[in-house]
């Protein structure tokens, strides 16, 4: 498997001089195999989306908050004609992935529907475990206010998880050590400190300090900080990732690519 990180901003896009070197993007992954690109989230990372020549392309969404969707109207493979996407979503609030998207992008919000772009896009429920051409995908619920799915990929004995949006707290955490045993690569939400977290209880997200527990309980094999917190600029994130980096660990930036 090869994964391409796409976007690690959480919350919203940020742009200027003190962001280029993490990016300044939200939440997009792509983890592609021979034949399949699949892409966890389309935040406005996924408008950064490489030449995937003809795979099969399929939107896996770990849950419907803006950062997680913004950059769906520019995916550039949505304006190709002859192009197919997979998009699979579960219910929110009893919106199905077609009714979530069409709330989201569409008038007096955005100018026309996602049905209205060139490509064939095919809203689907997610089921899981489900079956991606060679990829295995399996989820389990996420801590996170209105939910969120922490997926796990694996193709020929590997696998990754990715556990955005997610706030630690110890049943889940536990839970999630299990879904994430020996796992060759790990991608935990980070987008508070320590200190930041006193006040922001019930926000969703986490610390870098409780990835490496859950590094250290699930034995996962390497570990990458996301969903960074857009009022960290570089400086702060670097001086952050001096501090937690190994040859094992380190925040992911835009751009990073892992091969599996
Ligand atoms: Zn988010
Ligand atoms: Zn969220």
């Amino acid at each position: 498997m090869k994964i391409t990180v796409l976007g690690v901003r959480g919350s919203i896009p940020v742009e200027g001089q003190e962001y280029l070197k993490f990016g300044g993007s939200t939440s997009c992954i792509l983890v592609e195999t021979e034949k399949e690109a699949i892409f966890i989230d389309a935040g406005t990372g996924i408008i950064n989306a490489p030449d995937i020549g003809d795979k099969n392309i399929t939107i896996l969404l770990t849950h419907p908050h803006l950062d997680h969707l913004l950059g769906l109207p520019f995916f550039p493979y949505i304006t190709q004609k002859n192009r197919h996407i997979d998009f699979y979503s579960k219910n929110f609030l009893g919106l199905n992935a077609s009714e979530i998207l069409n709330k989201l992008f569409g008038p007096p919000f955005w100018p026309c529907t996602l049905g209205d772009y060139p490509a064939d896009l095919k809203c689907l429920e997610l089921t899981l475990p489900l079956q991606i051409g060679d990829v295995s995908v399996e989820g389990i619920e996420s801590n996170h206010p209105g939910g969120s799915t922490i997926f796990k990929l694996s193709q020929g004995g590997k696998s990754v998880v990715c556990a955005t949006d997610y706030e630690y707290e110890e049943k889940s955490a536990a839970r999630l050590a299990e879904f994430a045993k020996g796992t060759d690569l790990l991608f935990m939400d980070a987008q508070y400190t320590e200190e930041e977290l006193a006040t922001r209880k019930g926000y969703g997200h986490s610390a870098v300090s409780q990835g490496l527990k859950i590094m250290q309980e699930s034995g996962a094999k390497n570990l990458r900080f996301v969903h960074h917190d857009p009022r960290h600029n570089d400086e702060f994130l670097t001086q952050l990732d001096k501090e937690v980096k190994s040859e094992t660990v380190s925040l992911a930036g835009r751009g990073e690519v892992i091969k599996l």
